[in-house]
């Protein structure tokens, strides 16, 4: 049997979004820049595409630019809000300790050109603070950068909060919703988001694709140069297939959102509450306010890498953190940033569900992890020495 249980680093491409994309490979594989027929058959599938993309955040067309994926959405909504700022003589940023990669390291590139950067506590259950968010927020901040949702630990951050926050102090307010979108209920205006990132391939689309959304009357820079695409905004002739099976996959996820979160959810509580039952396990980040597939636990006196090597013979797919780290020996910021010691955040086991999970495969997974974990402490020092100091 093959569990696949890591869907926040990727997940399977839908049938839909598949059928969506194939005629854009060989029938209407025209330019959308191209004047004749076969090039306007891609512009037009890019135009419905950009309305479906708007509708499903509450955004209008013109505040949709697509982009290469999440990362390129995330690095340019911070470096052009950066820039706009420093223009203003507004050098200060805000972020959290517990953003993605494609965040944080922007921002630590930012700090090496002179900006400086509060990034905020997460606390326990990997949560910020309003009050926190307030408290930073200075004359001159120039951008506040808070992730919906994250990828390692499930926790949602208080958005709409945050964003009425950032609105009333007149700072620019990027959300990376990447692991949100498709997921939850997003309504851009609702929540005053001035910029956010999403990505196809996190709520089954293909990958390679993304989009950043910005508001209106903000004067978005472009961050690729070259040709007219995007407003003129983001050159490069546009990945038509990939947007046009983004768009399906994302009117899909947001028409079975209700049905699908229910579904997942339940299987995540169910993971959860057994394997609770092992000893000396940690369920990482906010039991209810964490996204509907997201499982995340420290087994103590366990080396995480090996926990995945032990799953992988068993056909379980599953993740020690977050895709991009692995393979490094660093333990993840994130775990650091909820508090836990080194030697307990390399013991890390993230399972992501989604809809196309089954019963039966989370009853695999149940029956097989704990006799895993057992024969790794069997094995272990560590949990040698963690069983004699209990006693
Ligand atoms: C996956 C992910 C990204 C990166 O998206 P890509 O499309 O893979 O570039 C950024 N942020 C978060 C939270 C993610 O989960």
């Amino acid at each position: 049997m093959i569990v696949y249980a890591d869907n926040a680093a990727t997940t399977a491409v839908s049938k839909k979004s598949i059928e969506a994309m194939l005629p854009y490979f060989d029938k209407y594989y025209g330019n959308p820049s191209s004047v004749h027929q076969i090039g306007r058959e891609a512009a037009k599938a890019l135009i419905e595409a950009r309305k479906t993309v708007a509708e499903s955040l509450g955004a209008e067309e013109r505040e949709i630019y697509f982009t290469s994926g999440g990362t390129e959405a995330d690095n340019w909504a911070i470096t052009f809000a950066a820039n706009l700022g420093a223009k203003k003589g507004k050098k200060h940023l805000i972020t959290t300790k517990i953003e993605h990669h494609a965040v944080l390291y922007m921002f630590e590139k930012l700090e090496k050109e002179g900006f400086e950067v509060t990034y905020l506590d997460v606390y326990k259950d990997g949560i910020v603070k309003i009050e926190d968010v307030e408290k930073a927020i200075r004359q001159d901040t120039a951008l506040v950068s808070v992730m919906y949702a994250n990828n390692e630990i499930g926790t949602i951050q208080p958005i709409a909060q945050i964003g009425k926050i950032c609105r009333e102090k007149g700072v620019l307010f990027h959300t990376d919703a990447v692991q949100a979108v498709g997921h939850l209920p997003i309504n851009v205006k609702d929540e005053n988001i001035d910029m956010l990132s999403l990505s196809a391939h996190k709520f089954h689309g293909p990958k390679g694709v993304g989009a950043l959304y910005c508001k209106k009357g903000i004067k978005l820079e472009s961050f690729l140069l070259g040709g007219g695409q995007e407003m003129g905004k983001r050159a490069s002739t546009e990945n038509v297939a990939g947007i046009v099976g983004m768009a399906a996959a994302l009117k899909q996820s947001i028409s079975e959102m209700t049905e699908n979160e229910k579904k997942v959810t339940a299987m995540r509580d169910k993971l959860i509450e057994e394997l609770s039952k092992i000893p000396h396990s940690i369920l990482n980040g906010h039991r209810t306010k964490r996204l509907p597939g997201n499982v995340n636990f420290c087994f103590e006196g366990i080396e995480g890498e090996s926990m995945l090597l032990l799953l992988d013979m068993k056909g379980i797919c599953a993740s020690s953190g977050s895709a991009c780290t692995s393979g490094s020996l660093d333990p993840s910021h994130v775990l650091l940033a909820i508090g836990l010691p080194h030697a307990v955040a390399h013991g890390s086991l993230r399972l992501t569900v989604c809809e196309y999970n089954t019963g039966q495969e989370i009853e695999y997974i149940i029956e097989e992890l704990p006799k895993i974990i057992q024969r790794l402490r069997e094995m272990s020092p560590v949990w040698e020495s963690i069983i004699k100091e209990e006693k």
